[in-house]
């Protein structure tokens, strides 16, 4: 590590974050980055010398704990405390809410996005790169110059280009990301293996237009090797990958197991900068049914901490058919219980679930949920968190208003972790 100034900037380069994921209540930075600090925010970089994140400094910004963060896709996240008295965590699973720059489920009537404090700290990040650009580094070390060689050829306009290579590589967007993906900060590498998905849900905003097909093993090998272009000497503050997209499990067990690994060896997972290599996959009622146990042994031995989120939607048959969801009530139980067995027997896979919540659906929604959560738990198991994603419709209704005091009503008749899903992109 090493710190200069110049200017009425204070540069670090390489910067030493922690090495693992922790839920903590204050802005904790993970692997190697380098940073620049003005009289009004720090930026933060990877080390290809890419923006990741600013905060604000002073009694302006909205919360000392509060910061922006630029994703590889180039959207804005701003991570809000939520008020900690409110139950962030119990609502979210981590100390933050995530907000988005661009249209999701989101709940929360604040949007950070029109405060004149964050568009002005959006805006530094242009002065700053013009001011770097004009710079003469002078006597500073080699290192140094380098790094600001960097951050200049990663201008807001590279960044853009950057979202669009990233997409052209894996040969799609990635328009949800699976909501164990926040044990990781959504930091994972994208390779899709299968397009589509097996439902095309009437309520859906985020299915593919593909019907369901696997990706080849060579499309999957060009993708490995065009994202250890993209993310270069930045890949090693990465030990997660999602294999895409909305029903990976339905997959082969070969070809998720082929993925799985060759992208644990290209990506050199195992000497990460991050410990405990995750993998995050997604899979629906059909494809875990038709899951054998030969299949999830071999998951269960992947170099990864593997976690798998099926969108179950509802118990309830009236429920399934309004959301236009081409599964039956009892494919749903047998799912649950397969999901509890799996949960049980392998230690390397957790298996989570989602459930929609909304204003407009039938009693018999949350009935039947109760009713499966008494059947499937005799005490309480902190592994397989239950996922409430709250339906978009539900948007500024005054059921929105009290969001999370009914999600914490149901809460606390759920024996396992239960938290409500916010979609997020990549
Ligand atoms: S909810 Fe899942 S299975 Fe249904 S259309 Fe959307 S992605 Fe496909």
């Amino acid at each position: 590590m090493e710190t200069f100034a110049i200017d009425n900037l204070r540069i670090t380069v390489d910067k030493e974050g922690t090495n693992s994921y922790a839920k903590v209540s204050y802005p904790l930075r993970y692997g190697r980055f380098s940073e620049i600090v003005t009289p009004e925010h720090i930026f933060q970089f990877n080390l290809n010398g890419e923006l990741k994140f600013i905060k604000g400094r002073g009694k302006r910004w909205p919360h000392p704990s509060e910061w922006l963060k630029k994703t590889i896709a180039d959207d804005w996240v701003y991570y809000s405390t939520g008020g900690y008295a409110a139950g962030t965590y119990d609502c979210f699973g981590e100390y933050y809410v995530p907000c988005l720059s661009y249209p999701s489920n989101h709940f929360i009537s604040w949007d950070p996005f029109e405060e004149d404090v964050v568009r002005s700290a959006i805006e530094a990040w242009g002065d700053l790169h013009g001011k770097l650009t004009g710079l003469h580094p002078g006597s500073i070390s080699e290192r140094g110059r380098e790094f600001i060689a960097l951050v200049i050829l990663n201008s807001p306009a590279e960044l853009r280009k950057r979202s669009e290579t990233l997409h052209k590589i894996i040969g799609d967007g990635i328009s949800v990301l699976p909501p164990d993906t926040r044990h990781v900060d959504y930091e994972v590498i994208p390779i899709i293996i299968a397009d589509g998905c097996l439902y095309k849900c009437g309520f859906c905003r985020v299915k593919s237009h593909f019907n369901f097909g696997e990706r080849s093993r060579d499309n999957i090998e060009s993708q490995i090797t065009g994202l250890k272009y993209f993310f270069k000497r930045d890949l090693c503050n990465y030990n997660s990958v999602f294999l895409g997209q909305h029903d990976a499990l339905n997959a082969s067990v070969d070809l998720i197991e082929f993925a799985a690994k060759y992208a644990f060896d290209a990506f050199d997972l195992g000497n990460s900068n991050l410990k405990c290599p995750r993998l995050f996959l997604f899979g629906s009622v059909g494809s875990l049914l038709k899951s054998d146990h030969d299949a999830l042994k071999r998951m269960d031995r992947l170099p990864f901490k593997t976690y798998i989120n099926i969108g179950i939607e509802s118990a309830d048959q009236e429920t399934l058919d309004k959301l236009g969801k081409g599964v039956a009530e009892g494919a749903v139980q047998k799912a649950f219980a397969k999901i509890m067995d799996i949960n049980r027997r392998y230690e390397n896979v957790e298996i989570t679930s989602n459930f929609v919540f909304g204003s407009d659906l039938p009693d018999g929604h949350i009935e039947s949920f109760l009713r499966l959560m008494e059947k499937s738990f005799d005490h309480r198991l902190d592994k397989g968190s239950i996922y409430f994603s709250p339906l978009m419709n539900a948007k500024n209704s005054r059921w929105t208003k009290s969001i999370k005091r009914k999600f914490f009503d149901l809460k606390v008749k759920i024996p396992a972790p239960s938290f409500l899903y916010l979609i997020q992109r990549l």
